[in-house]
């Protein structure tokens, strides 16, 4: 069993857990600690309400924790505020600006859909390593107060956009918007599978966290702290 942490500060925690929980030969840690964190292979960082969780994470020390887990090679998913929070920049931040993790090579507009009231959803075509899942289906796309990718420095590999409606053509000057990517060990979207039951995406992130711990020698994380 490989052991996948969820980042467990604010947020959609639990819904990713319980998904996480029926990807076979996973075991899932609330990850609230130092030791927590040091004790799993990957780590997702749930949506939620990006600079509340920066908040929380400073106040508990997190911040430079998160940093060395990310540029130590493991991997991390970010899903929505969690995509903010990954990102080397973002755009619509609360003045004063906000703490970034940063890692992944992208700006993101953190509110770019709207308000709450803007919260939608769709279905979007499948990328390979979701496709690779057992079914080829698109997946249900739910956005909330969702952020999207303004601009992706190079190798940053799309995995999902969105065709904007003429309203929101007009309003934003463009025809589409990236809403998933992945460069590396660092995957992000401004979606939430977690709200759904199509388990795809965890699925694809386990086969990350699986990738590197097998090149890191087979060792998915050190033993639980008591
Ligand atoms: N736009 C929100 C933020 O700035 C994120 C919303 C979400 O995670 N559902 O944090």
């Amino acid at each position: 069993r490989i052991r996948v942490g969820v980042l467990a500060l604010q947020g959609s925690f639990r819904e990713h857990m319980t998904l996480l929980q029926k990807v076979p030969g996973v075991e899932v840690v609330e990850v609230r600690t130092k030791d927590e964190l040091e004790s799993v292979a990957g780590l997702i960082i749930p949506g939620g309400e990006s600079t509340t969780m920066a908040l929380v994470a400073e106040r508990w020390g997190l911040i430079p924790e998160l940093r060395s887990f990310a540029k130590a090679g493991k991997p991390v998913w970010g899903t929505c505020a969690g995509m903010i929070f990954l990102a080397e920049g973002a755009e619509g931040q609360k003045e004063g600006g906000q703490t970034l993790l940063g890692g992944l090579d992208i700006t993101v507009s953190r509110n770019f859909f709207g308000a709450q009231i803007n919260s939608f959803e769709t279905r979007l075509p499948a990328p390979e390593c979701v496709k690779s899942h057992g079914s080829t289906d698109d997946f249900r796309a739910v956005f909330i107060r969702a952020p999207a990718v303004l601009a992706a420095g190079p190798g940053v590999e799309v995995l999902a956009e969105y065709a904007l409606t003429p309203e929101e053509r007009a309003k934003h000057g463009r025809d589409k918007v990236i809403v998933g990517v992945r460069k590396g060990v660092l995957m992000a979207t401004a979606f939430h599978p977690e709200l759904t039951t199509d388990i795809r995406w965890h699925q694809a992130f386990v086969d990350m966290v699986r990738a590197h711990a097998g090149e890191a020698g087979g060792v998915p994380g050190k033993a639980p702290p008591p």
